[in-house]
């Protein structure tokens, strides 16, 4: 990556049209990861986390849904498949029909494929972020913490992904862990993270439209000086609604993001009050199964746009190969009052 990401203008400012949508402005930062070789100092994705050496490291008790006819991958056997997959694909210099494996490579894909034992026992978490508050200022965490760290067990259980919230001092970790535990198998490659160095960028999101009030949502789909200025030729093209180019382009930025609003899909907006103290909860962090998607291409940044099939990661747009309940995403609450009170997830 030679220059920072950086995501193109809106196609128009919303709250010309809409001023009633100004004062629900809020700031998102767009954490942009791109595979790298973070260490504990840095700011990642799936990287290796500033964790004090004389610190317990988290475990999972379960329960787990065991689905013993799938095979279960080492983390290991998982960064091996990946290796070979880019090899091949750097081999195949941007041509995919000429994608092709060696004997060698073929062998060890298949046997990396060939799972493990499930373990017995409680399960190490994986570290999924770390953000440095001097990367992100806009995670404003109360008190003298600035440093968020997030792991989750690589596990499917009955209901959510299990997920801890951690807030340190950065300055106060001096003995870093050096080997943290590993599972010795996940459930899916989808849980592991590759590891991602972060290019924050804050951008500026209104509420997705189930969050509007509905004379505004009705406003939307009626307002001519709006449909003019959305560029309606765009739309009869797509059969999209204006709710449709709002949602897809105006209001909620896709992709892993701190803070902002929440893209709603799967279901109506959620109740978001903190199971502690009631406060309703800010939006944290979203985990992202990707960082763009058919009905978010205004979003993709400029440096992106025209990434070659040669690059290092034959997905682009999945930069952290991490995949949450088929392509959506898994969002992550906090309470504003205390950083003690338990966070809330949701799958969207
Ligand atoms: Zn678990
Ligand atoms: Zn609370």
């Amino acid at each position: 990556m030679t220059s920072n990401p950086t995501t193109p203008p809106r196609p128009f400012d919303v709250t010309t049209v809409f001023p009633q949508l100004a004062p629900l402005a809020r700031t998102a930062t767009r954490l942009h990861p791109r595979p790298g070789l973070p260490s504990p100092q840095d700011s990642s994705i799936g990287g290796p986390l500033l964790w004090p050496a004389d610190e317990p490291w988290p475990h999972c008790d379960g329960p787990h849904v065991w689905d013993q006819h799938n095979p279960a991958p080492s983390p290991d056997d998982v960064r091996l498949q990946r290796r070979i997959t880019e090899d091949a694909v750097r081999r195949a210099d941007g041509n995919p029909a000429s994608l092709r494996y060696t004997p060698e490579e073929l062998a060890d894909y298949q046997r990396a494929r060939a799972g493990r034992p499930w373990p017995d026992g409680p399960i190490p978490l994986l570290p999924v972020a770390q953000i440095h508050l001097r990367d992100v200022p806009s995670l404003r965490p109360p008190g003298p913490a600035d440093l968020l760290q997030v792991l989750w067990c690589p596990f499917d259980h009955p209901a959510l992904p299990r997920t801890a919230v951690l807030w340190r001092t950065a300055a106060s970790v001096t003995d870093v862990l050096t080997t943290p535990p590993e599972p010795s198998v996940i459930q899916s490659a989808d849980y592991l993270p590759q590891p991602c160095l972060l290019s924050p960028e804050v951008v500026t999101e209104y509420p997705h439209s189930e969050d509007l009030e509905h004379e505004v949502r009705r406003q939307m789909e009626t307002c001519r000086t709006w449909q003019v200025a959305a560029e309606p030729d765009e739309w009869d093209e797509d059969e999209l609604t204006p709710e449709d180019v709002y949602n897809s382009s105006l209001s909620v930025a896709p992709g892993w993001k701190i803070g902002g609003w929440t893209r709603w899909g799967l279901t109506d907006p959620h109740p978001r009050l903190c199971g502690a103290c009631g406060a309703q909860m800010d939006s944290l962090l979203t985990i992202a199964s990707s960082e763009w998607g058919e009905t978010s291409k205004s979003w993709i940044p400029h440096e992106d746009r025209d990434v070659s099939a040669s690059s290092l990661n034959p997905y682009p747009e999945q930069p952290t190969m991490v995949q949450i309940a088929d392509g959506n995403n898994l969002h992550l609450y906090a309470c504003p009052a205390s950083l003690e009170h338990p966070h809330l997830v949701l799958i969207q």
